[in-house]
């Protein structure tokens, strides 16, 4: 079998470089490979003390994170500072397993022997994005492997050109974390097909820069090329879960009335309050910037705009929505939005953001932002500002990002050697 670091080994001979968590002893005897869903498991038994336990296999969470689970005693062990919101479901799960018969589609577009599986399965909407940016790597650096992607049916429309076969599992994200016995059976009796088989690593942030978009989805990234020429376009990414809050009194408002039940009374308020922001903001640009066109995205109801904007949120995502809105972000100089996954896909296509970070959320700069850029353009392109930002810092840092591109990009990208 192939050695590759990024590479685990699962068929003929699986991976087995664990240690007993009961005596310690080294090389255990493999017994299988266990998918419940967003693990993937070894299942091992102990040559010295015959303890029969399963440990995560290094992909997804568990390459830092890998937990250890007694088969007989259900014991964990070794969760290497797992958090909770990674051992706490497994533990769940593996406690209490689901029979319940989970539909997983198998589409085979080129056959072989010997595959690599990516599994991007997950509860939350960013992991699956982000484990899914993983499968080019395997098809530019394993072209003698064919890729298996493992994907939630409603992201089946990202699996990128050349994949081998897909692998749909149709079931809601928010059901993912569970132990479900029947997607176990369903990958193990696939798995029998191959003579070789590897798991990719879907690791949880991979190199954003070297995505190629167009090959996932079909539409083409907005080019840095056409940036000074191309029409202005702003693509507002209004969610109705976190929103741009204009003061901290605004979001302690928001928190109070969750808490006391008076969510919904409020967040009418707050969402209109998100669109005064965000469209105070464009007329500022507008000012400066005349004859900017807008778009605005986001799971939840339209609403009035002003002209020139056009609105495209809605409550039921289809195939062809995501791709309007795919459309709308690539041929946006920049898009604007609240810190989150909802920022993945539309910095995948547009050539910069204006993030609204808040706070609490420094520790996860940049991890929802797909960096298309590794040199200076990239402080150029991607502004993030305070997270009770006014309309006017957004405007600010917006004009700036049309009027002084054409300079700072033939000083950094024209006139250097
Ligand atoms: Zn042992």
């Amino acid at each position: 079998m192939l050695k590759d670091r990024h590479l685990v080994p699962v068929r003929p001979e699986l991976f087995a470089e664990r240690s007993c968590p009961k005596c310690g002893a080294g090389s255990p005897t493999p017994v299988g490979v266990v998918f419940p869903g967003v693990h993937v498991l070894g299942s091992y038994q102990c040559a010295s003390c015959s303890y029969r336990f399963l440990h995560d296999l290094p992909v997804g969470f568990a390459v830092d994170h890998d937990v250890a689970i007694g088969i007989d005693d259900g014991e964990m062990h070794d969760a290497h500072g797992a958090e909770p919101w990674v051992t706490a479901p497994l533990m769940t799960g593996f406690r209490s397993p689901s029979d319940e018969e989970v539909v997983i589609e198998r589409r085979v577009l080129r056959p072989g022997k010997r595959v690599v599986v990516l599994n991007t399965l997950d509860f939350l909407y960013g992991h699956v994005l982000l484990k899914l940016w993983n499968a080019q790597h395997y098809l530019e650096a394993h072209p003698e492997l064919g890729l298996v992607v493992i994907i939630p049916k409603s992201f089946e429309w990202m699996v990128p050109r050349g994949t081998a076969e897909v692998w749909a599992v149709d079931q809601r994200l928010g059901k993912a974390h569970g132990w479900y016995r029947s997607i176990d059976r369903q990958v193990n009796a696939f798995l029998t097909d191959y003579d070789e088989v590897y798991l990719g690593k879907g690791y949880a942030h991979p190199d954003k820069s070297k995505v190629d978009i167009e090959r996932y989805t079909g539409v083409q990234a907005f080019q840095l090329e056409h940036y000074a020429t191309a029409p202005r376009h702003i693509t507002f990414v209004l969610r109705e879960d976190r929103l741009w809050y204009r003061t901290p009194l605004h979001k302690l408002l928001d928190r109070v009335a969750g808490k006391v039940g008076l969510k919904n009374v409020f967040r009418g308020f707050l969402l209109a309050d998100q669109q005064r922001l965000a469209m105070s903001a464009l007329q500022k640009v507008r000012t400066s910037c005349p004859g900017v066109e807008a778009t605005v995205v986001g799971l939840g109801d339209a609403r009035p705009l002003p002209h020139g904007v056009v609105d495209l949120r809605t409550r039921k995502m289809t195939v062809e929505t995501e791709l309007a809105w795919c459309a709308a972000y690539a041929k946006s100089q920049f898009v604007v939005g609240v810190h989150g996954s909802n920022m993945l896909l539309p910095t995948a296509f547009a050539a910069g953001c204006i993030e609204i970070l808040p706070h609490d959320r420094y520790r996860n700069l940049a991890q929802d932002v797909t960096t298309r850029w590794t040199d200076v353009m990239q402080v150029f392109l991607y502004r993030f500002v305070d997270e009770f930002a006014s309309p006017s810092a957004v405007a600010r840092h917006a004009v700036s990002m049309f009027n002084d591109y054409a300079v700072f990009y033939r000083n950094n990208r024209i006139n250097i050697y």
